[in-house]
């Protein structure tokens, strides 16, 4: 029989596309979330299947559900939404890994963690491989995120040790595609939105600060596929190799979209990390995974999505 699956924070953007997959393969899906940046939208389709059934959930809180595997997503993940209330990020990390890792104790469940690149913070080892340990400022406004997950991870190792609960931690680089929440600040969403509406694009610093963009879909392949091998508990970096400055991003956007758009240079937020790109290595080895979707293509897929959204 296929396994019973919980996706907390299943109602946001990686979430959503995830339980869209597991509804295809034949699972049973529950989903828990709060709706703090997720929505009922992106799971809308999915509420006619009866395998689906959505849980308004908060993480803080325990959960007594009869499931086989979790994928624990429930972190809201752009700086604007995560800095809003730092507090509020740091409990859904630590008290949501131990409400998500006690549900799969007692259950014998294997449970994957969303894990991130940010627990390298500003990295001074480039690209990052797992067995960097990161470059993190812990008092920052991007620690109540970093160290909260990375809090989560070392729940995940201890749970895994002291109490043999079979975890699957995936660092997520920078991820992209349809369903990010149009005015959730991360740049991708930011630099589409602003050149469909003909608004400057903000270009944070120079704009010389570089990161490495997955599509949604090549990461959901790796999180499925990291979940259902026994070899490893991780970490293992979850990523797209192909590295950019933000400055070529934003052209990118300009000529995808054939915005007439400036870009616009604002100040570089604090702790803003410099370079960014994941070593996947380890999951070409693991997983046989690598991402498929050139930047390029995964954008054209994305500003359709803006497209239809801002016209609706
Ligand atoms: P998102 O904000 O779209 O999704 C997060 C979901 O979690 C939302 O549906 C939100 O409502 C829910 N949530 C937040 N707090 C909760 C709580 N206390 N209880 C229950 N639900 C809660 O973000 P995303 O991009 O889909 O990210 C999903 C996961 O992947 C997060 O854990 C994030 O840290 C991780 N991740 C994402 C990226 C990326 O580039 N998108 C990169 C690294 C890691
Ligand atoms: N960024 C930018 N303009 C924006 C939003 C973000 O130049 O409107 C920059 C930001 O400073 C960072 C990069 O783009 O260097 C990626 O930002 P995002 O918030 O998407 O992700 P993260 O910093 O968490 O990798």
């Amino acid at each position: 029989m296929n396994p019973t699956i919980l996706v907390t924070g299943g109602a946001g953007f990686i979430g959503s596309h995830l339980c869209e997959r597991l509804i295809a393969q034949g699972h049973e899906v529950l989903c828990a979330d709060n709706f703090f940046t997720g929505t009922r939208d992106n799971i809308r389709p999915l509420l006619a299947s009866d395998r689906f059934e959505l849980i308004r959930h908060d993480v803080w809180l325990p959960l007594y559900v009869e499931v086989d595997r979790i994928f624990n997503l429930a972190c809201p993940a752009s700086p604007i939404h995560y800095q809003t209330d730092p507090v509020s990020t740091v409990k859904t990390s630590v008290l949501g890994a131990i409400n998500m890792l006690g549900l799969a104790k007692r259950r014998r469940a294997r449970l994957l963690q969303a894990s991130t690149s940010e627990v390298y913070g500003d990295p001074r080892e480039h690209p990052q491989r797992e067995e960097y340990w990161g470059h993190v400022n812990p008092i920052g406004p991007r620690a109540c995120y970093d160290e909260g997950k990375r809090c989560a991870e070392t729940l995940c190792f201890d749970y895994h040790r002291q109490h043999g609960v079979a975890v699957r931690v995936a660092r997520i680089f920078n991820t992209y595609g349809p369903r990010m929440h149009p005015r959730d600040g991360r740049v991708v969403s930011n630099f589409i939105v602003q050149a469909l509406s003909g608004e400057p694009l903000t270009l944070y610093g120079d704009g010389s600060q570089t990161r490495s963009f997955c599509y949604v879909d090549d990461l959901v392949e790796g999180l499925l596929r990291l979940m259902a091998q026994d070899a490893s508990v991780g970490p293992v970096n979850l990523g797209n190799p192909a590295e950019f400055t933000i400055r070529e991003l934003a052209e990118l956007v300009l000529r995808l979209t054939g915005s007439k758009s400036r870009l616009e240079c604002r100040p570089l937020p604090q702790d803003d990390p410099v370079q960014r790109q994941p070593d996947i290595a380890r999951a070409r080895a693991l997983l046989d995974w690598q991402p498929t979707v050139a930047l390029e293509d995964g954008l054209k897929e994305t500003i359709a999505y803006f497209r239809k959204l801002l016209a609706a």
